[in-house]
């Protein structure tokens, strides 16, 4: 049987991309599904396959020790070309996968059971699978679990997407964004690639609640969140770090690129009037850092954009103030 060729390919990694999960650690609810899949089957190998561009990648494995595999051996690959499971009972007599270097050599695979991760919008992104090492049908009601269980592992692609943004803001999480930090410092380490972190507070925030209420100062937490996202590249990531704190990353931009930024950013919140009755009127204090020597941890680098931040305060606000550069002796 052919594969046919999925439609829209480019829609597809874009709806994977979208869930921003490639390259993130294990999470214990989708090793939960593919130990169940494992304990159910009786299978060796389980696995929430996500087919990306040229490999597919494990959100989850269980009984082999890989992250991902060239695309072009993707049993899954296989599985997300179709509505209904896949299901191949001898790899070996199978002419898809007889010479699939997965089967002629480590782990042997000789079966396999994939049900695709379809989302909401329709995309297969991946599969849930069972993997054996000998060859084996399948019974149709373990294929009925494992079409009951595919749906519950979107659901929670789902539900972790939701739980990186925050509502009133729909910037990143605190956590999520320092997962963002992490990344980039794990990029200049490899690769000495730039980025530059911006923090912001809003001035005199509880002034503002006291004298307008509650309600207004929600709208000016909104407002000062569109501001920053008009202003920033699509690139860039945005969190909200605390009640009235913001922060941005910039990747590949020195720091004092990302100053220049940031005035920006603190000008427009000046002359932005928030609709209330009377419209208020807010400004916000900076502090920016560059990733580089004595900021390697996410906290060290929240840290020394935070004494810049502190430093604006004291200034008299409504001012960016740039972290000095560390010194790090050799000693
Ligand atoms: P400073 O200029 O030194 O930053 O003063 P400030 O008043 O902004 O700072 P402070 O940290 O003392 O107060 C922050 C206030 O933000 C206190 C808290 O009630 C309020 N806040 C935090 N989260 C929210 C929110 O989601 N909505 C509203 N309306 N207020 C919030
Ligand atoms: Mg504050
Ligand atoms: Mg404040």
């Amino acid at each position: 049987m052919p594969c046919a060729i999925t439609i829209d390919e480019p829609a597809r990694i874009a709806a994977l991309r979208r869930y921003g999960i490639l390259d993130t650690p294990a999470e214990g609810a989708f090793d939960k599904v593919t130990d169940l899949v494992r304990t159910l089957f009786d299978v060796p190998i389980s696995a929430v396959s996500l087919v990306d561009t040229d490999r597919q990648w494990f959100k989850s494995i269980t009984g082999l020790d890989i992250a991902e595999t060239a695309r072009s051996m993707a049993f899954c690959d296989h599985a997300i070309r179709q509505d209904e499971p896949l299901i191949i009972p001898d790899a070996q007599a199978d002419p898809r996968f007889s010479d699939n270097p997965l089967v002629t050599g480590g782990p042997r695979i000789r079966s396999y059971a994939g049900v695709p991760l379809r989302t909401p919008d329709g995309y297969n992104l991946g599969s849930l699978c069972a993997i054996d090492t000998r060859p084996r049908d399948f019974s149709a009601e373990q294929m009925e679990v494992l079409k009951g269980l595919a749906p519950i592992v979107v659901e929670q692609m789902e539900l972790r997407l939701l739980a990186e943004r925050d509502h009133l803001s729909g910037a990143l999480t605190r956590r999520a964004f320092i997962a963002q930090l992490d990344k980039r410092i794990a990029l200049f380490t490899r690769h000495d690639r730039p980025a530059a972190l911006i923090l912001l507070d809003i001035d005199h925030f509880k002034q503002i609640n006291d004298a307008h209420g509650h309600p207004a100062g929600d709208r000016v937490i909104e407002a000062v969140s569109a501001l920053c996202k008009g202003l920033s590249r699509p690139s860039d990531a945005f969190g909200r770090i605390g009640g009235e704190e913001f922060a941005l990353l910039l990747p590949e931009t020195q720091e004092a690129d990302a100053l220049i930024v940031a005035n920006r950013i603190r000008a427009a919140i000046e002359r932005f009037e928030i609709t209330n009755d009377p419209p208020v009127h807010v400004t916000a204090s900076f502090g920016v850092a560059n990733v580089g020597a004595g900021r390697m941890s996410s906290e060290a680098w929240l840290s020394a954009a935070d004494a810049a931040l502190y430093k604006a305060k004291h200034a008299g606000r409504n001012q960016a103030i740039l972290a000095p550069i560390e010194v790090v002796s050799a000693t």
